[in-house]
């Protein structure tokens, strides 16, 4: 069953993490699941929804400021995590280890995890695409509650989408280093998603600023269920 993530990064508070959980019904034949930040994450769990965090620390508990551990996410009632978004990796150090540390704990502790992958603009023109994603896939390993999505940093946010070429291309590539199901990341909307995600080896999506708004992500959901 594709699985489509919305991945609210630092939007929505309680109130409107409520009124989108409230008036979401998601379509059959998905995995829909929400990804509010942190404070909002109990609202999204009491509306029945499946809820992911956007991040989680390797300890259960430690001096670790400004951290959550995936034993707190469990007892809250999330049911995954994202890792390694390009936006942690860019903005908040990320790096290949933090994203290890963080995959291992969090599937070990019972969390599924979408691990996030995927080439800057500068690494693709330099002919680096492959490389970049050999390193950044070879610290994971094959888990049932593991999914990767391929982002390639140039579409998110960007309102740049990867051709469906360069989509079938990297997914394959991912899954020839990795048995595992790939979502596609990066301006996916209602007006692409359908094509997207009819390439053979996408998965699903992980769906940023389209998620915000409960028609799109819907939309969305929609296009996924009808190409299953
Ligand atoms: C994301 O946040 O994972 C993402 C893909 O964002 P957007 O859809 O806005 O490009």
């Amino acid at each position: 069953m594709p699985l489509l993530a919305a991945n609210w990064k630092m939007y929505k508070g309680l109130r409107e993490t409520g009124e989108f959980c409230a008036a979401f019904r998601s379509p059959a034949g998905v995995d829909a699941v929400v990804c509010p930040p942190f404070v909002s994450l109990s609202t999204a769990v009491g509306s029945g929804h499946t809820v992911f965090a956007q991040n989680v620390h390797w300890a259960d508990e430690g001096a670790f400021t400004g951290e959550v551990s995936a034993p707190m996410l469990l007892e809250l009632g999330v049911a995954g995590a994202i890792v390694g978004h390009s936006e942690r990796r860019r903005y908040f150090g990320e790096t290949d280890d933090t994203v290890r540390l963080r995959v291992e704990a969090a599937l070990a502790a019972g969390l599924r995890v979408i691990a996030c992958v995927g080439e800057l603009e500068d690494e693709r023109e330099r002919g680096e695409t492959e490389e970049v994603l050999r390193r950044q896939v070879s610290v994971l390993s094959r888990h049932d509650a593991l999914v990767v999505a391929y982002e390639p940093g140039w579409a998110i946010g960007t309102g740049k989408t990867a051709t469906p070429e360069q989509a079938r291309e990297a997914h394959a590539f991912i899954k020839s280093l990795l048995d595992t199901p790939v979502l596609y990341g990066g301006s996916v909307k209602p007006e692409n998603a359908e094509e997207l995600l009819a390439q053979p080896g996408v998965d699903g999506a992980l769906v940023g600023g389209a998620s915000l708004d409960v028609e799109s992500f819907t939309a969305i959901c929609r296009a996924a269920a009808a190409n299953p």
